[in-house]
């Protein structure tokens, strides 16, 4: 337990709302799914961010997390990685099913650069995702909502919570296989002025979930988002970025 605390002084963590798991110094101490810890390795990444080595093991735990950031601190994988370690515990999909893992972004260029990260690691065994968003025609991804990616249906659903409001209010996907549900850059969701749509979504998601909010800010407005959307034993990581 000292160690841990020296760590997150040296490292700039705080951990607040409950007591958090050790951190994890290395890749492989994070006990990822082998193919995973393959993919990681593969990388040129020498170490986990601090941000990640607090947050793994939060998240690999089952708890709800709060994740709070400077932008390039890497978050994505902070999210992404523990979301495809979930999704391979997880009974097959069925037809019907919509996805297991929602990941709900900004704009697209974000929700194109988590998919990016969710292609790398995960994608080549084989766990499929793919990104909705506004300001393209809808024909392409209705069609990957329904029929799946290739010959799988679609694990993660990376998405702009507008185009995927509507696709949902069509009846062309659900919600109702989603026990993971990540919210990133709440802060500039909310000034794009999503918030009757996130909260629209949550009302529709099993309660029986897991869900990780990452923001670079905490204004008061994402805090009571937050309030809202996860549970109340949710742990907060909070990174400064080094002075
Ligand atoms: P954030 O979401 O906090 O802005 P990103 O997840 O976009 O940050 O990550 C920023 C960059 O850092 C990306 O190019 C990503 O691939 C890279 N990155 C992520 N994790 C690591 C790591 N452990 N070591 C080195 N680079 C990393
Ligand atoms: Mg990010």
């Amino acid at each position: 337990a000292d160690e841990a605390a020296a760590w997150r002084r040296k490292h700039r963590v705080q951990v607040s709302g409950g007591t958090a798991p050790k951190p994890v110094r290395t890749f492989l101490e994070a006990a990822f799914p082998e193919f995973l810890t393959a993919d990681i390795e593969a990388t040129n990444f020498r170490a986990p961010t601090p941000i990640q080595s607090q947050c793994w093991p939060v998240a690999l735990s089952g708890c709800d997390l709060i994740g709070l950031a400077a932008t390039g601190s890497g978050k994505t994988l902070c999210f992404a990685l523990p979301a495809i370690t979930h999704i391979v515990a997880q009974p097959r999909l069925q037809p019907g099913d919509g996805a297991i893992a929602l990941m709900l972004a900004p704009t697209r260029e974000l929700a194109l650069q988590i998919k990016g990260e969710c292609d790398a690691f995960g994608g080549p065994s084989g766990v499929t995702n793919t990104a909705i968003y506004g300001g393209v025609p809808k024909g392409p991804q209705q069609r990957d909502l329904q029929q799946g990616v290739g010959r799988d249906r679609v694990e993660i659903v990376i998405a702009t919570p507008g185009r995927l409001l509507d696709f949902m209010e069509a009846g062309v996907t659900n919600l109702r296989r989603v026990s993971f549900l990540v919210l990133d850059e709440a802060d500039r969701m909310l000034d794009l002025g999503f918030e009757p749509q996130l909260r629209r979504m949550a009302a529709q998601l099993l309660p029986q979930r897991q869900t990780l909010l990452f923001s670079a800010t905490w204004p008061r407005e994402v805090a009571s988002l937050a309030r809202t959307i996860l549970r109340a034993d949710a742990l907060t990581v909070q990174a400064d970025a080094a002075p």
